[in-house]
């Protein structure tokens, strides 16, 4: 799945001559990462990796950067962020899988000539083992003698404070309980509403978990939807508000750290 309007920074989609006459620019390449995860019965599984593929194509385009394809497989869902791995659906990776997989890329993309890359990461419980993808290719890269430069970012860390309390009236119930809730809904709304079962939102939820988790995962606090907070008052209004003040923020974010 991709955005049509941003196909041309789709490096998939180009020819090998095209990308290599591109990459003579030094152009910022976005990958973008998510998960194949229940998020409910009115979201399809694999709403991370649309969200953050949508995320990356904005920001590339706002800086004339290129667009991997979306890495659709992340690490094990919890249950404090994702509802854990009981659900049917739910695909993950282990963590040295997903690891290796972000080091490889990255050691070609270096090969390629890329020298400004920016991991956007859709899936909350990926984020140690992408760190660590990119802390052990730099690793593999140091003759390179730090030419490439890497942001690793989670898009939801750049929606503007006071957009997000505009959307909760002060009862925001943190980025980890949003899981298939109000946030992800709306953004879904706005980007593939066809996607969205708006009659199967719950009513049930928000999940309740002691401090600890606890192994083997036995679902205990996950809503029986998989859904970790209210979804109810999801629009597309409020998706498209999310989406463009996070685009925002990020492209002003990555244009300081690569001084463009
Ligand atoms: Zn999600």
């Amino acid at each position: 799945m991709f955005d049509a309007e941003y196909a041309h920074r789709r490096i998939d989609l180009m020819s090998w001559t095209a990308y290599r006459d591109r990459l003579k620019d030094n152009p910022i390449i976005f990958l973008p990462v998510g998960a194949l995860e229940q998020h409910g019965p009115h979201l399809p599984m694999g709403c991370d990796a649309i969200l953050s593929e949508a995320m990356a194509a904005r920001v590339a385009d706002g800086l004339d950067g290129l667009q991997l394809p979306a890495l659709r497989y992340g690490y094990k869902s919890q249950a404090r962020s994702g509802g854990g791995q009981l659900f049917p659906g739910t695909t993950s990776l282990d963590g040295a899988t997903l690891t290796a997989t972000l080091r490889d890329i990255l050691r070609e993309l270096a090969r390629h000539g890329a020298r400004r890359v920016v991991v956007v990461n859709g899936h909350v419980e990926n984020q140690w083992f992408l760190t660590e993808g990119i802390d052990l290719a730099l690793r593999d890269l140091a003759p390179m003698q730090g030419q490439m430069k890497i942001l690793r970012c989670e898009y939801w860390n750049y929606t503007p404070q006071d957009v997000l309390e505009s959307m909760f009236d002060g009862d925001f119930p943190g980025v980890d309980l949003e899981h298939a809730a109000l946030l992800e809904t709306s953004m879904m709304l706005a980007l593939q509403p066809q996607l969205v079962d708006l009659d199967a939102i719950p009513e049930d939820a928000l999940g309740e978990f002691p401090g600890h988790d606890v192994y083997p995962q036995d679902g205990r606090g996950v809503p029986s939807s998989g859904v970790l907070a209210p979804a109810r008052a999801a629009s597309a209004e409020k998706g498209r508000t999310l989406i463009e003040s996070t685009v925002a923020e990020m492209v002003a974010a990555v244009r300081r750290e690569f001084a463009v």
